[in-house]
């Protein structure tokens, strides 16, 4: 992801502290120091969207009227300590008291990406304040008629966009989140970025999609080998537009370079708990963080160890690899600061 120069710096150093001095009581052997660097957080699981290839409104149908309060997300943010907070769902701006928690999460010096489909981002921008270390990331999956058949409702392009330009010109900062399925034309997502580039938006994630088995319509998911030809001619896009991966991550996704799985960077808390293993897969959930690192067994996950793990290239569970610098080459610096830069 693709970050301000303060939060690069502060990643850095708490990387460096982390790796110098792994927390004892979140180790569950001797293989890596493992710790947090992204909290996917989410409040709820209702949405006013039902998207053809989203996992969780299906997994959590059971309890998708429920919602953990304020205090108990602030304090699994404080349990896990990651420096950047996600809050996702569901729909976060379905939950009532979404302002006071972005400002708790803001007073802890937490940065946080807001992941909404942008319905109702007119509608609550009120309830914020801008700050450097908020951004608003909304969800487009495409051009008007795309988003709107993948997101299975007319008019949701155009309301997304409405939100985007609002909260922008109330000077918000703003980046958008786009999933690529194997019907994905990459040169519709060029244009969708040609015609973002007067908002002037703060960045843009492009993410193949991981193919839940909750979801029925299997023909939409793709295999590593579809993720590489589809991310072929990512460098280009990457010169042209505010891409927010790693240069190490944009390399894994053409198949240029390998990561190991770290799901354990990018750790998911919701009203079941702590889920294990990851954002993708639930073979548990734990009631404390603690209990997460310790008892998930992470050897037995990641392609090559389990089947479900076989085409997964999503960034919850390698872009941690590609920060963390596993795998790192000669001039991964040099591209890193160039990236940090640009
Ligand atoms: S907007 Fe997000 S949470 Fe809601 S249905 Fe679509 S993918 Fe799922
Ligand atoms: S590869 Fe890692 S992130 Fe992907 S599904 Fe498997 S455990 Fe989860």
């Amino acid at each position: 992801m693709r970050f301000p120069l303060s939060m690069i710096a502060g990643m850095a150093s708490y990387i460096a502290r982390n790796k110098l001095r792994p927390r004892a009581e979140w180790q569950r052997d001797k293989s890596a120091a493992r710790f947090p660097l992204v909290l996917m957080l989410e409040p709820l699981h209702a949405c006013n969207l039902s998207c053809a290839g989203c996992g969780r409104i299906r997994e959590y149908e059971a309890t998708i009227t429920q919602k953990i309060s304020v205090e108990k997300c602030l304090a699994a943010a404080d349990e896990c300590g990651a420096p950047i907070v996600s809050v996702c769902g569901g729909e976060p701006l379905l939950y009532a008291e979404i302002g006071p928690l972005v400002a708790g999460l803001l007073a802890r010096g937490k940065h946080i990406y807001l992941c909404t489909n942008g319905m109702l981002l007119r509608k609550r921008l009120g309830e914020f304040t801008p700050n450097k270390r908020l951004f608003f990331n909304v969800h487009l999956d495409g051009l008007e008629e795309t988003h709107d058949r993948c997101v299975e409702r007319k008019g949701v392009f155009r309301e997304a966009v409405e939100g985007l330009k609002a909260a922008k010109q109330a000077g918000f900062k703003v980046s958008t989140n786009t999933t690529i399925y194997h019907e994905t034309d990459m040169r519709e997502i060029e244009q969708l970025l040609e015609l973002l580039e007067p908002f002037k938006l703060d960045g843009h994630m492009l993410s193949p999609a991981y193919g839940y088995t909750s979801v029925d319509d299997r023909e939409i998911f793709m295999t590593r080998d579809d993720v590489h030809e589809k991310f072929k001619d990512i460098e280009r896009l990457a010169r042209r537009f505010r891409l927010n991966s790693t240069p190490a991550y944009l390399d894994f996704l053409q198949g240029k370079r390998d990561l190991p799985c770290t799901a354990w960077g990018n750790p998911t808390y919701n009203i079941m708990g702590w889920r294990s293993p990851c954002y993708m897969i639930a073979d548990g959930h734990f009631q404390t963080f603690e209990r997460l690192m310790t008892a998930t067994p992470w050897e037995k996950y990641g392609p090559g160890n389990d089947p479900r793990c076989e085409h997964c290239m999503m960034h919850c569970g390698f872009e941690p690899s590609a920060a963390l610098g596993i795998n790192s080459r000669a001039g991964d610096n040099l591209r890193q600061l160039r990236w940090i830069l640009r």
